[in-house]
């Protein structure tokens, strides 16, 4: 058989695929903090990695393994590796990327807001060397990423849905030798594998599209090819690994990943085209909507998926009128859930950013961020129709 779509894996993600151990459909939920370790020379066997086996959840789990195999398999990758959120996702990559080369690491300036407080954190306390570039400037992008030990971007970015040229961030970091990290989490794999165009690490935070069910907080880093020891064991040394029940949740999720995705691009590019006409807003982003993304936006990407974010006259007061009135859309941070969802983020994820920086970033104060769900497109048109009206 050649190798499945993103559809089929999805269908029969997590299950006995070949019914060779005559076992359940369903990854078994084994929920053990421990493991027996037999005889003092099988643990031998085990612990100096001659035998394939469990002995302490931290360290592996089969069920958690079940979902590492998944994300591998969506995102293309060689391995993945399971973490409790999306920042202990970017925290594991970063820190196997600076084990392997060192800094500085090079980010652009709109990044979600917790990477940027994560940023500090590995400047302040961890001594790394980080400089932010406006990437919207692919000269001084490049140029920095030419001088990068590693390099996260995200694509698009979170909060202003900016996209940067994967391939070519990698042709430059190749050539400096530095390691490149895309944080897939907007995009999602239904949409982009930056695996395949050279990134080294895709890291997500699952909590989002992947689990889709805004019930959980997860994440993974994908690896294109086999990490090293050194690498793996930094994960679990890091600790920030999650339990068989949660990770069998998000399974449970992903079986659906593919449908949500379809309605999420559907409804995501129907409202991005339906407020960039009504005459209150003054600017939507979202992929490949407007003059300038569209080449890059068809190169990378098969779908905008379905965060979008724009202006409204009048600024952050009419902004938050606008969330004060709506009615079926919830004032809510997160994205990815089947439930449209709007926030400030210069009042919310964006926060701990600082005034400055989002302006440098160019985050307005009264950005409204949408993640448009997938209820009958009608519905929520109608719900930002009133919620926008005079
Ligand atoms: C939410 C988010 C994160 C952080 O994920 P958590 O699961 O909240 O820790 C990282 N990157 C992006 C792009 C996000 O949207």
């Amino acid at each position: 058989m050649t190798s499945p779509s993103i559809e089929t894996i999805c269908a029969h993600l997590g299950s006995d695929h070949d019914g060779a151990d005559l076992g359940p459909f369903q990854a078994p939920i084994v929920q053990s903090t421990l493991f027996h370790l037999g005889t003092s020379a099988q643990a031998e066997e085990l612990f100096a990695g001659r035998r394939k086996g469990y002995a302490y959840s931290r360290f592996g789990n089969p069920t958690v393994d079940v979902l590492a195999q998944a994300y591998a398999e969506l995102e293309d990758g060689a391995e993945a590796l399971v973490t409790s959120s999306g920042n202990a996702a970017v925290h594991c990559a970063l820190s196997i990327a600076l084990r392997h080369r060192g800094g500085p690491i090079v980010a652009p300036q709109d990044l979600y807001g917790g990477s940027v407080e994560l940023l500090r954190v590995f400047a302040s306390i961890y001594g790394a060397t980080v400089e932010n570039v406006d990437a919207r400037d692919d000269d001084a992008w490049l140029a920095a990423v030419g001088r990068a030990g590693v390099v996260l971007l995200e694509s698009p970015s979170n909060p202003l849905l900016r996209l940067t040229d994967i391939a070519a961030t990698v042709a430059a970091a190749r050539a400096a030798g530095a390691v490149v990290i895309v944080d897939n989490t907007v995009a999602t794999p239904y949409n982009q594998r930056p695996l395949a165009l050279g990134a080294d690490l895709v890291v997500h935070s699952t909590s989002k599209y992947l689990n889709g069910h805004s019930d959980m907080i997860g994440g993974c880093v994908v690896a294109r090819e086999s990490l090293a020891p050194e690498a793996r064991a930094l994960h679990k040394n890091l600790g920030a690994t999650v339990n068989a029940m949660e990770a069998w949740l998000i399974l449970r999720g992903l079986r659906t990943f593919a449908l949500r995705m379809e309605a999420h691009n559907r409804n995501g590019r129907a409202i991005a085209e339906w407020l960039a006409a009504h005459p209150r807003v003054r600017h939507v982003y979202y992929p490949g909507l407007g003059a300038g993304s569209h080449e890059l936006f068809r190169r990378q990407m098969r779908a905008g998926s379905g965060l979008l974010s724009f202006e409204i006259d009048g600024g952050k007061a009419a902004a938050q009128r606008f969330l004060d009135r709506l009615e079926l859309v919830l004032h809510a941070v997160s994205l990815g859930g089947m439930e449209s969802l709007a926030t400030l983020p210069s009042a919310t994820s964006h926060r701990g950013m600082g005034a400055a920086e989002r302006a440098r970033a160019g985050i307005d104060e009264g950005l409204v961020r949408f993640s448009v769900g997938v209820e009958a497109v009608e519905d929520i048109k109608a719900d930002l129709h009133q919620a926008l009206a005079d």
